[in-house]
């Protein structure tokens, strides 16, 4: 009589466990989790879906935050800290890739990024914030030692060895690569579609949930303006330099973060916003800050060289606004633009 009852009761048990199962399960397969901190100067908001969602998102806040501590030029526990006081040292898998990729643009844009910057950007204050116009000769003299300056990266020993006056600064490309870093985590975690937006710079893995492409805004460099237009992008990244995000006044006139290697001056191209819009995030930051550095007529040639790898929109100091071809099934705007065709 008793064993009768029992029968059921465990096979009422069972079907709940099994059910138990298959919705967590289901749970699991469409989790989706999300987290906004703040690093690298900046804020940074990451959001997933998928398999695993909350467990990738942590782990691509806790590798950024590892990353920012790798990379900072002031932290003087930081890789980079020790390379620009010793001048030699050993290579990271992540700095081996910076190197790489930072020697690559300095190439294919004629010295407009530069990453031996540094001594520049420290003698205006940038490093510190404790900003001043610095004078013309020391300027001039650190020009001459930038244009002096070698990295020597040795894969066969693992090592990178800088001349004597020579001073590193990922900053116009560190959060391209930190984006692709938080890219390939989510693929290898088969994340089914991410957003990470690191300060305004945004990189897109898949489309979202309902399929659709997601939308980014496009940073305005204007005051009584919101946005530039909107792009629909998927598994790319779009990443906006602009003169209005970092800079300090002195006297009538206002100075800003983008340096011109040449001159050692904030660069004047005319171009007041640069977007550069590519599926590979850490050529798309160091190109934002060199495009802002060449102009719009030498950034066309360099276009027209590349247009496989990169499209741009910018916006120039008469207000207009040119996107190049690459963009135009993808881009709306409420401003009149202009199409660059190859
Ligand atoms: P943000 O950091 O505001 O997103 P950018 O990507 O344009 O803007 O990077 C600007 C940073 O790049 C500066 O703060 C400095 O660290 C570095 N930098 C400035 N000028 C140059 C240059 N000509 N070449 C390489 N790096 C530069
Ligand atoms: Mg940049």
């Amino acid at each position: 009589m008793i064993k009768k009852k029992i029968i059921p009761v465990i096979s009422l048990i069972s079907i709940f466990l099994i059910l138990l199962g298959i919705a967590i399960y289901l749970q699991n397969r469409n989790s989706s989790a999300a987290t906004t901190f703040f690093a690298m100067d900046t804020i940074m908001s990451v959001k997933a879906e998928g398999p695993d969602a909350p467990k990738a998102v942590s782990r691509v806040e806790q590798t950024i935050l590892e990353l920012e501590n790798e990379l900072s030029v002031s932290n003087d526990q930081s890789i980079v800290y020790a390379l620009n006081r010793d001048k030699h040292g050993s290579l990271t898998a992540d700095t081996k890739y910076l190197f790489e990729k930072s020697l690559q643009v300095k190439e294919m844009t004629g010295g407009a990024f530069d990453i031996c910057i540094y001594p520049i950007m420290d003698a205006w204050g940038f490093t510190d914030k404790n900003f001043r116009v610095p004078n013309e000769d020391t300027l001039k003299q650190l020009c001459l030692e930038l244009s002096e300056a070698t990295i020597n990266v040795d894969n066969e020993h693992n090592s990178v060895s800088l001349s004597d006056t020579a001073m590193v600064d990922f900053g116009g490309i560190a959060k391209g690569y930190t984006s692709k870093v938080a890219y390939d985590i989510f693929k290898e975690m088969n994340i089914s579609n991410a957003l990470i937006n690191l300060g305004g710079n945004v990189c897109a893995l898949g489309k979202k949930s309902d399929g659709s492409l997601w939308s980014v805004a496009i940073k305005s460099p204007l005051e009584n303006l919101d946005y530039l237009g909107i792009l629909k992008i998927s598994d790319k990244s779009v990443i906006t330099s602009g003169g209005y995000e970092r800079f300090f006044e002195q006297g009538n006139r206002t100075y800003h973060h983008i340096i011109d290697p040449k001159t050692g001056y904030p660069a004047e191209s005319g171009l007041i916003s640069v977007t550069i819009v590519s599926d590979d995030p850490t050529l798309a930051d160091a190109l934002s800050t060199a495009v802002y550095v060449m102009g719009k007529e030498e950034a066309t040639a360099l276009w027209n060289e590349n247009f496989k790898k990169f499209d741009m929109i910018l916006y120039d100091d008469n207000n207009r606004l040119y996107i190049t071809e690459g963009l135009k099934d993808d881009f709306t705007s409420e401003l009149e633009y202009e199409i660059i065709e190859k």
